[in-house]
């Protein structure tokens, strides 16, 4: 590992040997968290025709009158004649503005007379949604490669679709190594931990929009960890943390080499998670991520996360915002740094606070409840209070 390459270098590796899944239809409610294949137009406009905007009455524009009331116009009921002047039809919310009127003078400022309704001086258009006020018709409302959240699937929606064409999700196989991981739940032996690999990186798989098809835990013997790997490899990315360094226990680089992965890198300019490795076998990524918990998870944002994305069609980058530091940090003499920071509001724009003064890759709680990774240059000394520095968002 003696040429460790940038974070970005790294990343470009990784992009450049994805492919992209092909797609499927899938239905509007389970199509929460996929990335759209397919721009969405409106086949009509929405709202599909003139309505009122409150509850009241629908009139042809004038002064103050007082008016004959001729009908109702209830949502989901037009009303089936036309309104003249001296007139006025009863609507409510969302029902179709009748042929002949254009204002709706709202219940609260209109007074009953028997069959009649006074109503004061109404401008026309007063109160009236127009048709294609929301979308108009043959717009394009959602573009291919966005990820579709509870609002995108609403706008869907409003436009009669069912089914919209995803990406396929990408199938991840989860390997974690360690012949001292234990199951939660389970009751620990002597030099024993519980595996939060396993579940930490399961989730950020989901998040970024895999599908975890396979979770294994490996021994640390040669044997062992090539069988598992052998059938991971089936899988459109396999992530394996832990067992990737160069102790005599350390198996999954040979393993994945003699299963035939090419490596496209081994070793990244990065605190936490110098050794990582990431190669290709046929059109199957293999991830070997750091086992300490924070590297393991650090590494998966930085390099995996963006793989998900680009097979999904989706952008790769996570979005970035630059801050300032809230205090020093010392630098890592030769590497780039990930801090896990909180972003607070200031009068300036956004300040970055470390999670936890205590930033070791095994202090998983520094990853607790942070927004984004601060990237801190490598150099000397310390990066002074008030650094602009670029926060990638968790
Ligand atoms: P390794 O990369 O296998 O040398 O592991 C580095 C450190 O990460 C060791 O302290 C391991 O015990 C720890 N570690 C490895 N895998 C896991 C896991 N699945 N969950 C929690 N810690 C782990
Ligand atoms: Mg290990």
């Amino acid at each position: 590992m003696n040429d460790l390459i940038t974070i970005d270098e790294a990343r470009r590796r990784v992009l450049s040997a994805v492919t992209r899944l092909g797609d499927e239809v899938v239905s509007l409610t389970d199509a929460l968290g996929r990335v759209l294949a397919e721009d969405v137009s409106s086949t009509l406009p929405v709202p599909p025709f003139d309505s009122s905007a409150m509850d009241g009455f629908a009139v042809v524009a004038g002064p103050a009158a007082e008016l004959a009331v001729v009908g109702e116009a209830r949502a989901g009921h037009p009303f089936p004649g036309v309104v003249s002047p001296g007139q006025a039809v009863r609507i409510s919310t969302g029902a179709v503005l009748p042929e002949g009127a254009d204002a709706v003078v709202p219940i609260e400022r209109t007074t009953a007379v028997k069959e009649a309704v006074s109503v004061p001086e109404s401008a026309p258009g007063e109160n009236v949604r127009r048709a294609g006020e929301d979308i108009p018709l043959d717009a394009v409302v959602l573009k291919a490669g966005i990820r579709l959240g509870p609002a995108e699937l609403g706008v869907a929606a409003s436009v009669g679709r069912a089914e919209l064409k995803c990406a396929q999700k990408p199938k991840v196989a989860v390997l974690v190594t360690g012949d001292e991981l234990t199951e939660p739940g389970a009751a620990l032996e002597p030099g024993h931990i519980y595996s939060s690999n396993a579940y930490a990186l399961n989730a950020q798989v989901h998040r970024a929009g895999g599908e975890v098809i396979q979770r294994i835990t490996v021994p640390d013997d040669a044997r062992g960890t090539r069988d598992a790997l052998e059938g991971a490899l089936e899988a459109d990315v396999v992530i394996v943390s832990g067992g990737v360094s160069v102790g005599p226990h350390d198996h999954v680089k040979p393993a994945l080499r003699d299963l035939g992965a090419e490596e496209r890198f081994w070793g990244v300019s990065l605190r936490p998670g110098k050794p990582t490795w990431f190669g290709v076998r046929g059109g199957t990524l293999a991830f070997g991520l750091p086992g300490n918990p924070v590297s393991a998870m650090v590494t998966f944002q930085l390099f995996v996360r963006p793989a998900l994305a680009a097979a999904q069609g989706a952008a790769a980058d996570a979005p970035r915002v630059v801050a300032t530091l809230e205090r020093p940090i010392e630098r890592n003499p030769h590497r780039e740094q990930a801090v896990r920071v909180h972003l607070l509001q200031s009068q300036n724009g956004p300040t970055a606070a470390p999670t936890r003064d205590a930033q070791g890759s095994h202090v998983l709680t520094s990853m607790v409840g942070a927004d984004g990774l601060a990237l801190i240059a490598a150099g000397e000394g310390e990066a002074p209070a008030g650094e602009r520095v670029e926060v990638e968002l968790l």
